[in-house]
């Protein structure tokens, strides 16, 4: 670890043990796995590893707990949730490095955030109702539309943003009336698992159960009989897994998957101004973002001073422990992401593609440190632009026609989200309303809220989260037809 680190000794850790928590009650697990520092490579902790037996007890409770918390009114849930909101910020600073511990990420500019909009999700999610829709009515009948609960409600995440993504699918799916059993990624279990132990003091028991262990009980869960609907934001491969799987017992499924955004900044951009929204939209989380930029296409006219300043800015970030204070760059999460991107590394290299910053790997530092690398106008087939890279490697790719970049952005297997950056907004929201991407941002990158829908186009997935679509898609509707006279 760096010398330079004022922030570690003032916030306290939570120094384990870690417990499964399945029905109320924290349980162990007679298996165990390391969870490694990314900023490191060493093992820092142990998490249990659930057996399929610990996995059906957790899904039973959810079952058993479904009678009475679906029976609640919306305001007892409510006050059930806030109170959960209450207990994981009394948490807040030990979630945050413990998170930073396990993923990486820069404590204050990315573990702590993430932290707070979480809790912070909890308690607006906690808020939001689905009203009854009147849907007809008539002299004879009236027709309306509810949307009753699901069940069971199985959530599988990754390790890109493991607390939120998490606590974003618990409001929705708990205020509808679900039960849920959470999966999170073997890479980054801790923090989810300290959610869960948090979550027992305050929720009734089975209501919200937190289940760690390897890839293989992700199947498990999707499979399941009991489960009524699965939640699962991670890879595409691993999407189509969960598809396959849960079409035996025909389960409701959220997918958010991957993606290869572009960013196109127009030719009327004042491009000097937005590199630092444009850099952390690439670059922030090590680039680990689902909505990361993964391609930024930039006009010719501007392009070589656009290349200039976009590296001079890159050059000021300090690649290091998340931990420290002064670093604003973390290591990738992961062994497996630190080899894939070492892989098109070694691509853009043995292709002649022109680095202009970074690029090597420095072989005596211990952990998955990938430098902040600029390819300066790869060709359009090269893998960095072909492929979701989800690291912090920027290809930045020149355009002379509009109606050309547009149709480069759209050609890709993915849709799920991109950025358009102009002065004049009607003409960049034009060419937003061209994308096909479930989500684009004009002239800002990245804002998300508890109203607003998330979800991809094409292979990026299937289904929305947030916003009234998300929050119904944790519920069967429900049409009651009613006749006012015999
Ligand atoms: P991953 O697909 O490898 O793993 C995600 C989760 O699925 C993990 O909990 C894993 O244990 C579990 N899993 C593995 N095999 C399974 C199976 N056969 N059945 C059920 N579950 C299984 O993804 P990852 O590498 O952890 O995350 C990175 C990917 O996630 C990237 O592609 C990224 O774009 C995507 N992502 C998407 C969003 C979004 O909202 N669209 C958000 C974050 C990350």
């Amino acid at each position: 670890m760096s010398a330079a680190t004022p922030i570690l000794s003032s916030v306290p850790l939570f120094e384990g043990p870690y417990y499964l928590s399945i029905g109320g009650q924290l349980v162990e697990s007679g298996a165990s796995f390391e969870v490694i520092n990314p900023a490191t490579g060493a093992a820092f902790a142990k998490a249990p590893a659930a057996t399929a037996a610990q996995l059906d007890a957790a899904i039973a409770s959810a079952r058993q707990a479904f009678g009475s918390w679906s029976a609640l009114s919306y305001d007892a849930r409510q006050s059930y949730l806030e109170a959960f909101a209450d207990a994981l910020q009394t948490h807040r600073e030990e979630l945050a490095r413990l998170l930073t511990l396990e993923q990486g990420k820069p404590l204050t500019s990315m573990a702590q955030p993430e932290v707070d909009l979480s809790i912070d999700w909890i308690r607006q999610g906690a808020a939001r109702r689905i009203p009854v829709e009147i849907v007809e009515e008539t002299d004879q009948h009236t027709v309306e539309l509810h949307h009753t609960p699901l069940g069971v409600v199985g959530a599988i995440t990754p390790w890109n943003f493991p607390v939120v993504l998490a606590l974003w699918k618990v409001a929705p799916a708990l205020m509808a009336g679900n039960t849920m059993v959470i999966k999170p990624s073997p890479y980054t279990p801790l923090t989810t698992l300290r959610v869960g132990q948090i979550a027992q003091s305050v929720l009734p028991p089975g209501v919200l159960s937190v289940i760690s262990g390897g890839d293989e009980l992700g199947p498990q869960l999707t499979g399941h009989p009991d489960v009524a609907k699965i939640s699962f934001t991670g890879s595409t491969e691993t999407g189509r897994h969960v598809l396959r799987s849960a079409a035996g017992t025909i389960k409701r499924v959220t997918l958010e998957l991957g993606g290869n955004d572009a960013a196109i900044v127009l030719p009327d951009a004042d491009y000097q101004a937005i590199i630092p929204q444009l850099f952390w939209g690439a670059v922030g989380n090590s680039g680990q973002w689902c909505v990361g930029i993964k391609r930024l296409y930039v006009h010719r006219s501007y392009h070589a001073a656009f290349v200039q300043a976009f590296v001079a800015y890159a050059k000021a970030q300090k690649l290091g422990n998340g931990l420290d204070a002064d670093v604003a760059v973390g290591p990738v999460q992961n062994k497996m992401q630190f080899e894939k991107l070492k892989g098109l590394l070694a691509d853009i290299k043995a292709n002649g593609q022109r680095v202009v910053l970074g690029g090597e790997i420095d072989p005596d530092r211990a952990g998955y440190f990938i430098p902040v690398t600029v390819v300066d106008n790869p060709p359009e087939a090269a893998r960095i632009v072909q492929e979701e890279q989800f690291g912090p490697i920027v290809p930045i790719i020149v355009y002379d026609d509009v109606d050309d970049v547009i149709e480069r952005a759209n050609h890709s297997p993915y849709g799920l989200g991109g950025s358009v950056w102009g002065r004049d907004t009607q003409a960049a929201v034009a060419v937003a309303n061209r994308l096909d991407t479930g989500m684009v941002w004009v002239n800002e990158i990245h804002t998300q809220g508890v109203d607003i829908p998330f979800g991809g186009h094409k292979q990026s997935g299937l289904g929305t989260e947030h916003g009234l679509e998300g929050r119904q898609l944790f519920t069967n509707p429900k049409t009651v037809l009613i006749r006012k006279s015999l």
